[in-house]
């Protein structure tokens, strides 16, 4: 299989679009480290479907925001399943207030979570596939990075921090064998634009010739592709899937 023998780390994959990446990761063979925050149960229920199709799983706790937890996680993970050579930074969250009523700490929360946490994750797994000679990361960036969104200036920045981040990192290892893409998603039906109005989101239905919503699942196959050994050429882009929303 495409990804046979590999092992991936997708944070934040107990639920959402990192569950649908996690699922789709191991079923293009690869073993998967499942990291979540809060829910132990559901983080737990991904790896026994990845499990049941035959791939080795194991779900790890660690707030990606914090390096001493991320460090301890990815050490203890590899002793389990081997040197990690996939890294989908999928973990995030939203803030939203407009700017003037945003606070200091709504505004670090979001980069810390979104930004710091790839550098940590990035930080920690990037020398061993230097070393290797191989390697995939795949940030999920927003569309909101893109087109900007009321109420969305510290996700904004953080997510188009994200798309810098991928094309400066990646022009660094691009000679390594070690390829840095971006996945922007338009709005996505998951437990995040749950927490949006539905005129809010009857709105953007309207914006997007589509005239709908995506799926985590559809969101999922670009990233599959992006880590594919395949996709060996392809390194500091930003795929978009939006349903036309923003092109
Ligand atoms: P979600 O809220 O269901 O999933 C986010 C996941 O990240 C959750 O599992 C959460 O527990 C985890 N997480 C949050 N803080 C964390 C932390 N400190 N450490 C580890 N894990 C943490 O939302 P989702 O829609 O599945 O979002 C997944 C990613 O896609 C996010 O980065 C989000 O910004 C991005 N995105 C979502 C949409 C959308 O419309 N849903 C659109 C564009 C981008």
């Amino acid at each position: 299989m495409e990804l046979d023998g590999k092992v991936s780390l997708v944070s934040g994959a107990s639920r959402g679009i990192g569950r649908a990446i996690a699922l789709s990761l191991a079923d293009a063979g690869s073993d998967v480290i499942v990291n979540y925050v809060k829910n132990v149960d559901a983080a737990q229920a991904v790896v026994e479907q990845i499990q049941a199709m035959g791939r080795r799983a194991i779900a790890m706790k660690a707030d990606v925001s914090k390096s001493e937890q991320t460090d301890a996680m990815i050490d203890q993970a590899q002793e389990e399943l081997g040197t990690i050579q996939i890294l989908v930074n999928n973990a995030g969250i939203t803030r939203d207030r407009s700017f003037m009523k945003l606070s200091r700490e709504n505004w670090h929360e979001v980069l810390m979570v979104n930004l710091d946490g790839a550098f940590n994750l990035v930080g920690k797994l990037l020398p061993d596939m230097v070393e290797s000679k191989w390697g995939r990361v795949v940030n999920i960036s927003s569309i909101v990075a893109q087109m900007g969104n009321f109420g969305q200036s510290n996700y904004a920045v953080a997510k188009g921090g994200l798309i810098a981040f991928t094309k400066s990192l990646s022009r660094e290892v691009a000679r390594k064998g070690v390829t840095i893409n971006a996945v922007a998603p338009g709005f996505i039906e998951t437990d995040m634009t749950a927490a949006v109005s539905k005129d809010a989101l009857d709105t953007v239905r309207s914006l997007t010739p589509m005239n709908r919503l995506g799926t985590p699942d559809e969101v999922a196959v670009a990233v599959r592709f992006l880590a594919s050994k395949g996709a060996s050429f392809i390194t500091g882009q930003v795929i978009n899937v939006n349903g036309g929303m923003y092109m």
